[in-house]
């Protein structure tokens, strides 16, 4: 059995959220109340594969909220994210994917240190980020979207948003190995990092945000932001696509003008529909095929029997590993969103 640990992306998301499955009570509730939830199963899965192979899986919704991760609440998000491992654990689950911040608290506050969990010895080899199946769903929308809105990738400059992080960093890797972009700018904020990315993948140029937006062809953001930024669209060029990968999504507004290309990035789209209600409730436009490709990850594993952390640890994702697992995705019928 596979599982998927996933959380909200705001208080104001899951009052509403609350709203809508018909608790009231819990929607007139602040940050205080969510901090104080347990973890809870909320959706059990079946999903068929385009061979026709069947699994099952359940989603652990942590009730983790961004804004735990301002000053005095870490505490709370690191319990969050323990607790829900060790609910997956508990269920007997084979491979679980730690969805949207749960795998960066890990990374961030070295949970691998912190096992024990009351009665419960994590095994840690039972989870995966999902981040190799996310850097590969958003490289192939790299490629599509760039083909669908008529940008030569040989004369293109790329801006890796989050450039230093798990996922922007395997992305930055494949674009310097498998594409002849012309350009390559880094955006992140430790300078160190950057540097460092820099002299391993022995190109790109390092930049500030707003230096970088106004150059690029194509915005990749794979930013750990909390709140999404607004862009001031005029500065853009046209065409310009932005893969927009964050999850809250790093930029606030929508930016549906001529020539700008907005497209969910690391999102699959499913051959067949999926038997499970979650996805409805982070607003998927097709939520019974759409899916975060880090999910999918999870699924991936359970259909091919293999239960380890495929991806685990920050910035080891392999362009193999992503050749690897991008080959079982097309093989179980999934595919990049290209909106
Ligand atoms: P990491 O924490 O590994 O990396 C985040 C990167 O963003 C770092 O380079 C960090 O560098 C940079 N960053 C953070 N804040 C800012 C900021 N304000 N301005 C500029 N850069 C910033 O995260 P992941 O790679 O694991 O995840 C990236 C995003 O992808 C997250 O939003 C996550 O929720 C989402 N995600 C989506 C998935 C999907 O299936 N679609 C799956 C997994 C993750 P620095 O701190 O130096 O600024």
């Amino acid at each position: 059995m596979f599982g998927l640990i996933g959380h909200l992306t705001s208080l104001e998301h899951a009052q509403s959220v609350a709203r809508e499955l018909g608790y009231p009570e819990y929607a007139d509730q602040g940050l205080e109340f969510w901090c104080s939830a347990p973890p809870q199963i909320v959706d059990r899965i079946k999903v068929t594969s385009a061979t026709g192979q069947q699994i099952e899986g359940l989603y652990v919704e942590s009730c983790f909220l961004p804004e735990m991760l301002a000053g005095s609440k870490i505490k709370t998000a690191i319990r969050k994210i323990l607790n829900a491992m060790a609910l997956a654990q508990k269920n007997d689950v084979d491979i679980t994917a730690l969805g949207g911040f749960s795998s960066i608290i890990f990374e961030n506050f070295n949970l691998s240190q912190m096992s024990n969990v009351r009665n419960i010895q994590l095994e840690f080899n039972r989870f995966t980020t999902g981040n190799t199946h996310t850097a590969y769903i958003i490289c192939r929308q790299i490629e599509e979207a760039s083909r669908k809105f008529g940008i030569d990738l040989a004369q293109a400059t790329v801006t890796v948003c989050g450039a230093t992080g798990d996922i922007g960093s395997a992305v930055c890797r494949w674009l310097d190995a498998r594409t002849n972009i012309k350009d390559l700018l880094l955006v992140a904020r430790n300078q160190e990092r950057l540097q460092d990315l820099q002299a391993q993948i022995g190109r790109g140029k390092v930049m500030a945000i707003d230096e970088a937006l106004p150059q690029s062809d194509i915005i990749v953001w794979v930013a750990s932001m909390a709140k999404g930024m607004a862009i001031d669209v005029r500065t853009l060029k046209r065409p310009c696509i932005l893969i927009d990968g964050g999850y809250p999504k790093n930029m606030s507004t929508l930016l549906q003008e001529e020539g700008i290309y907005v497209i969910d990035g690391g999102i699959v789209e499913h051959s067949l529909d999926i038997d499970w209600k979650i996805m409805k409730i982070v607003n998927m436009t097709a939520p019974a095929r759409q899916l975060f490709a880090c999910f999918a990850e999870a699924m991936l594993l359970e259909f091919e029997g293999w239960h380890n952390s495929f991806s685990w640890g920050r910035n080891q994702i392999s362009i193999e590993n992503m050749d690897k697992i991008g080959d079982v995705s097309i093989k179980h019928g999934f595919r990049p969103l290209i909106s």
